[in-house]
């Protein structure tokens, strides 16, 4: 008798609880995983045939939706053509027109590109480029970085050493990781209009800081505007510009980590253009391939890239540096978005999140709920309990994965209307059936 698929569903996922690890995860703990056989548009198919609204575009990176044919034809097209070469001596015309593109999206003066493999790589890139641009100065006594508390910078030694040091887990590795200068996360939010007052505030760490260590730091490295995995919080962009403004009187590169926020998911292009800033340096990653493939880059002007090189080489070259495939990919999500129909579809979206989400505020286990762009974030009062509301959302037909008290959604762009209601109202019954966490 041959098996059902259920049956061999049931030994698969029993393979994979024994042997496979999960992000952030342990072994013989935490919630029930879910077995995908199939995405389209806005909705992944379970094994069991049940389909689910996506509100989180496989961590930010799907914003066209699943099986697009534009992203399809592309990778098609190169996979027969040139999956992969080697990027030492040899270069190929994705990484090129990617390149010319991505240099065109992007503010002046940014316009020299390091093709990564993934977002933690890019920021490990970029504080290279930071430190050997101040060797490239001779002063190689400006090997530090400061940061503002809250954030997320990825999970290889060098990103972590710049995540929160809480969430970052810092205590664990602490003989491992490099002791960067932290200032307080951003208290001003992003819809609440700062005075003078609040904004010297904030930014006085900072400039404490920088005026006793300021001579030996290389650069202050942030995520503009949206904090990520370390707290979803939106923060004004008054604030982004103070911080940027200290940083400059004290001559530090400023480093923007924009891998959760390019690409549109602000609302803007980058999230750098509410502040009307340009840093010296820009990480980028997660949505660079429309969610196809792993991609990342970390660009720079040529002021800074041609200061680096007088040192001598950047020594960073990944094995899968500017993948054709990843590339091709990557090329055509830009082609999409070079349409500009990602502008009506975030503010459809953002207006869609508001709606949905606002009746979320009156849960008496709801401490906030906040929305930008195709963002949105409702702030429990207490970590959720993942093994209940995990399953809870699947029952529900909705993607969602929270973590700590934090329910989020962050929708592929093309989510129409009604599924946006649909995705809304389950984060609003789950919440409301679940209770005020104990
Ligand atoms: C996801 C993320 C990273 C890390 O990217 P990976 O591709 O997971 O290595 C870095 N910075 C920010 C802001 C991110 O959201």
């Amino acid at each position: 008798m041959t098996p059902s698929n259920a049956q061999i569903w049931h030994e698969r996922l029993a393979f994979d609880r024994d042997h496979i690890w999960h992000p952030y995860t342990a072994f013989g703990q935490g919630p029930p995983i879910f077995p995908v056989v199939a995405a389209d548009g806005v909705r992944l198919t379970l094994a069991d045939g049940r389909t689910l609204i996506d509100g989180m575009a496989s961590w930010w990176s799907v914003i066209h939706g699943y099986n697009h044919p534009a992203l399809k034809a592309a990778m098609q097209a190169q996979l027969d053509r040139l999956p992969h070469v080697m990027f030492g001596g040899l270069t190929h015309e994705p990484a090129i027109e990617l390149a010319r593109t991505l240099v065109g999206l992007l503010p002046d003066p940014l316009e020299r590109v390091f093709f990564a493999d993934s977002g933690s790589v890019s920021v490990e890139v970029a504080v290279k480029m930071a430190i050997q641009y101040w060797l490239g100065r001779d002063q190689p006594h400006r090997q530090k970085l400061v940061t503002i508390r809250r954030g997320y910078h990825g999970d290889t030694f060098g990103a972590m050493a710049v995540c929160d040091p809480e969430t970052g887990m810092h205590g664990w590795f602490n003989q491992h990781l490099t002791a960067h200068h932290f200032v307080p996360a951003p208290t001003i939010p992003f819809h609440h209009q700062p005075d003078e007052r609040q904004l010297e505030q904030a930014v006085a760490p900072l400039r404490e800081l920088l005026a006793e260590h300021g001579h030996h730091l290389a650069a202050l490295i942030l995520e503009p505007i949206v904090q990520g995995a370390g707290g979803m919080r939106f923060y004004h962009p008054a604030l982004l510009q103070r911080m940027h403004q200290v940083a400059r009187e004290h001559e530090l590169l400023v480093i923007y980590d924009e891998i959760a926020t390019g690409f549109g998911r602000t609302g803007k292009l980058f999230a750098m253009e509410h502040a009307g800033l340009v840093p010296d340096i820009v990480c980028l990653g997660k949505a660079l391939t429309g969610g196809t493939m792993t991609l990342a880059a970390t660009v720079t002007s040529a002021h800074i890239a041609d200061t680096i090189s007088q040192k001598g080489p950047l020594m960073h070259g990944p094995t899968f540096m500017a993948n054709p495939l990843a590339c091709s990919s990557a090329l055509a999500s830009l082609r999409l978005l070079q349409t500009g129909a990602w502008q009506k579809q975030l503010a459809r979206l953002e207006a869609g999140l508001e709606r949905g989400l606002a009746p979320c505020r009156k849960l008496a286990g709801v401490a906030e709920v906040r929305v930008l762009g195709a963002i949105g974030v409702v702030e429990c009062v207490a970590p959720v309990d993942m093994n209940r509301i995990q399953a809870a959302f699947v029952a529900a037909g909705v993607w969602v994965r929270p973590f700590g008290k934090l329910v989020y959604v962050m929708p592929p762009y093309v989510m129409d209307d009604a599924d946006v209601a649909q995705l809304t109202a389950a984060i609003y019954t789950v919440l409301e059936d679940q209770g005020p966490t104990p």
